[in-house]
């Protein structure tokens, strides 16, 4: 072993520092098909109103207010897609279905439940007011509103008022094309007999999810031998079609731990280390062309922990989100949390709701090997270096993965 020669750097300052490096990806036009969970790049104002006429809210009688107690001669009818052609009249109605354009001249709908009708006439209220039961034009959507804003992701409502307001394809800002790939001469693939002194490569797996789940297009390489020609050649092949390089292992101080000699020759190393438990080991790097690299850890802890806190924000913010962090809470401890002298912990725990609060329970032992400690985890809970801390009754601002 060597001593790293990378100094350790505060963890929110390498959170900031990643982003600062992290440009936003040029946009691209795609059809409403293609949208969903993209990011909208463009402001989408509405080019005309919704409704865009005014449409009756009801089965009934278009008529008019000053009509109210009289009977009135039936003069046509305004179905859906079906308008009634001409105006009415003062003395005259239409039969109206839902969804029918209200006539000209006419200024109120009244309910087919509150008429009678006799043959080509109709009798309507003696109570009736000016514009009841129809949306006026623009109730929904005024001309020229700012609808949807560049940065927010594209959900079922956000794709169904773009259609409704005519786009049938949006600006959204291109995916990051992600390579990863594992490295370590002790991996083998996931259902394959291990020998001695092997282990399952499983970091891929878990990066691969969390990586599709933060919007990125990932190609999954395989794993890298810990041998300098090998990953060189395979980093540099994969480069050429991606943005980003997400590596797990390789980054410690150890004599086979290649990754970071390979970034610094192909580009700037800006993180070697973090004062980050578990990730300590972290390591970011630009690229040639504006791409990034990112040294996970090879702990499989570690690296998920890692990709929270550095990498996802990052993904977000190549794909144009404008909120890049998970939401916080405030969260109250149900644990004594003791901190490590001189690095940010991100502690796992599970979420339970207790009247009006959420209490976070541990979910066991934290070892940066023990998987199971992010299974089932609902939050992390950040707790600053020193030898302080946190007592168990003390609310924090917790970072939230899923709500109980
Ligand atoms: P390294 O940073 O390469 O020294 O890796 C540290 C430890 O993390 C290794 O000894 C393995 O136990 C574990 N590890 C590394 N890569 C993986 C992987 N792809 N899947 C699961 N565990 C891994
Ligand atoms: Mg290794």
């Amino acid at each position: 072993m060597r001593a790293s020669t990378y100094p350790l750097v505060d963890a929110e300052e390498a959170a900031a520092l990643v982003l600062e490096r992290t440009h936003v990806l040029p946009p691209e036009r795609v059809a409403l098909g293609e949208a969903a969970g993209r990011v909208l790049a463009q402001d989408m104002r509405a080019p005309s109103a919704l409704p865009a006429f005014p449409s009756s809210a009801v089965d009934g009688f278009a008529a008019r207010a000053a009509d109210a107690g009289r009977s009135l001669r039936i003069v046509g009818e305004s179905a859906a897609g079906r308008p009634f052609a001409g105006r009415l009249e003062l003395g005259t109605a239409a039969r109206i279905l839902t969804g029918g354009a209200v006539p000209e001249g006419a200024d109120t709908v009244v309910m087919v439940e509150d008429v009678s009708v006799a043959g080509e006439v109709v009798t309507v209220p003696s109570n009736l007011q000016p514009g009841t039961n129809f949306h006026r034009p623009g109730a929904d959507v005024r001309a020229g509103e700012l609808v949807l804003s560049a940065g927010i992701q594209l959900g079922a409502a956000e794709l169904g008022l773009a259609a409704a307001l005519g786009f049938a394809n949006v600006e959204v800002y291109m995916r990051p094309r992600v390579v990863l790939m594992s490295t370590g001469d002790e991996l083998v693939e996931v259902g394959k007999e291990s020998g001695p002194g092997q282990i399952v490569d499983s970091n891929r797996w878990a990066l691969l999810a969390a990586l599709r789940e933060a919007g990125a297009d990932v190609s999954s390489l395989g794993i890298a031998p810990d041998e300098r020609e090998a990953l060189r050649t395979m980093v540099v092949g994969a480069l050429e079609a991606a943005d980003v390089l997400v590596t797990s292992g390789g980054v410690s101080v150890g004599t086979h731990d290649l990754v970071k000699p390979l970034l610094e020759s192909l580009g700037n190393v800006h993180v070697g280390r973090v004062k980050l438990k578990p990730g300590k080991p972290f390591t970011f790097a630009t690229l040639p062309h504006g791409k990034l690299a990112f040294g996970l850890p090879g702990f499989p802890v570690s690296s998920l922990v890692t990709f929270e806190v550095f990498v996802r924000p990052a993904l977000r913010k190549l794909q144009g989100f404008s909120k890049l962090q998970r939401p916080t809470l405030p969260v109250r401890l149900g644990y004594d949390a003791r901190a490590t002298a001189d690095r940010t912990e991100y502690q796992r725990v599970t979420l339970v709701r207790e009247g009006s609060e959420l209490v976070g329970r541990t979910t066991g032992s934290q070892s940066s090997s023990r998987l199971l400690s992010l299974v089932g985890a609902q939050a992390l809970v950040r707790i600053a270096p020193g030898d302080v801390g946190v007592k168990a009754g003390t609310v924090v601002e917790a970072m939230i993965l899923s709500l109980p």
